[in-house]
C-alpha cells in the first residue's frame, strides 16, 4: 500500500483507519486480506492498522511490501515480562512478531477474560516500556448511557487506564472510545450527536493529562461502516475510526478509508 501521491509517511497521518480481526481468519485468509489491501492506493494522510489474530501477525508482517504504512498490531499482550502466563503473548513476544500497537480494555475482554482497570493500565505501560503503541479502549456499558450522562464512567476507566502514563508519554497513545451498547452483532449503531459530547471531554481530559499534548489520536469505535464513517469522521474531536466487523472484509475496510482520505483531523474535507 502507497499513498495516492507515491509517498511513504508512517505515523506521520491525521486520519487514522484501523480494524481488529477479532477471532478471524486463518493464516491465508489473513494474507489474501493484506494482498488486497496492500494493492490499494489510500489517500495520503490516513494511517492504516489492522490487529490480526495473534497466529497470523507474522506471517502477515512477513508479506507486506518493503515500505508499507500499513501498521501491525496485537489484539492483547500480557503486562509481565515472561514466565506463567498460560495462553498470554508478552509484550516483547507482540513486538517480536510484528505488533507496533497492542490493543487493550476491548470491552469483549473486560467482559469475557477478566481484564480491569487496573490490568489495562499495567499494559499500557508494559506497552510504552516497550516502544508499542498502546491502543486503550474504554466505553460505557447500555445501562450507563441510559443514566443520560456516560462521563463519570469513561473518564474514569480513562484516568485508571493512565494512572501509571506519564504526561510526555500521553503522545504515544491512541485512545478509542467504544460505547459496549454500539458494539458487535447487537449493538446500535450511534448518532453522531450521541459520539460527540464523549469524543470532546475525550481530547479535553488528554490534552489535560498530557499537559497539553495531544495523543497519537482520538479514535471512535463501534458500528462504523463506510455508510457512518463520513459523519462520524467530520466530528471535530475523531482522528480516526476503529472498526470491527466492517474491517473484516478488505474491500469494505478500504471503503472506510475513502472516506477517512477526504477530512483533516479538524474535520475540515480536503476535497
Ligand atoms: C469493536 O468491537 O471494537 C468494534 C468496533 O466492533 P463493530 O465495529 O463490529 O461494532
Amino acid at each position: 500500500m502507497v499513498n495516492s501521491d507515491g509517498t511513504s509517511d508512517v505515523l506521520g497521518a491525521r486520519v487514522w483507519v484501523g480494524t481488529s480481526w477479532k477471532m478471524n481468519k486463518t493464516i491465508d485468509e489473513g494474507l489474501s486480506y493484506i494482498d488486497e489491501v496492500c494493492a490499494a492506493t489510500v489517500g495520503p494522510g490516513v494511517q492504516l492498522f489492522v490487529l490480526p489474530a495473534h497466529t497470523a501477525l507474522a506471517a502477515v508482517r512477513d508479506r507486506l511490501p518493503r515500505g508499507s504504512r500499513l501498521l501491525l498490531g496485537a489484539q492483547n499482550a500480557h503486562w509481565g515480562p515472561e514466565g506463567a502466563g498460560t495462553g498470554e503473548i508478552s509484550m516483547r513476544m507482540a513486538k517480536d512478531a510484528g505488533a507496533r500497537i497492542v490493543e487493550m480494555g476491548h470491552s469483549e475482554r473486560r467482559e469475557h477474560f477478566g481484564e480491569t482497570d487496573a490490568t489495562v493500565a499495567a499494559k499500557a505501560q508494559a506497552a510504552l516500556e516497550h516502544g508499542l503503541i498502546p491502543l486503550i479502549c474504554v466505553g460505557e456499558p447500555l445501562a450507563v448511557r441510559e443514566t443520560g450522562d456516560p462521563w463519570p464512567f469513561v473518564s474514569a476507566q480513562v484516568s485508571a487506564a493512565l494512572a501509571g502514563v506519564e504526561p510526555a508519554q500521553i503522545a504515544d497513545v491512541l485512545l478509542a472510545y467504544e460505547p459496549v451498547w454500539a458494539i458487535g452483532a447487537g449493538g446500535r449503531r450511534p448518532a453522531a450527536e450521541e459520539v460527540a459530547p464523549v469524543m470532546a471531554r475525550l481530547s479535553q481530559l488528554l490534552g489535560e493529562m498530557g499537559q497539553g499534548r495531544r495523543p497519537r489520536a482520538l479514535l471512535y469505535g463501534g458500528s462504523v461502516d463506510e455508510t457512518n464513517a463520513a459523519e462520524l469522521l467530520a466530528l471535530p474531536a475523531v482522528d480516526g475510526l476503529f472498526v470491527g466487523r466492517a474491517g473484516w472484509d478488505a474491500a469494505r475496510f478500504l471503503q472506510v478509508a475513502a472516506q477517512a482520505a477526504r477530512y483533516t483531523r479538524t474535520g475540515v474535507t480536503e476535497m
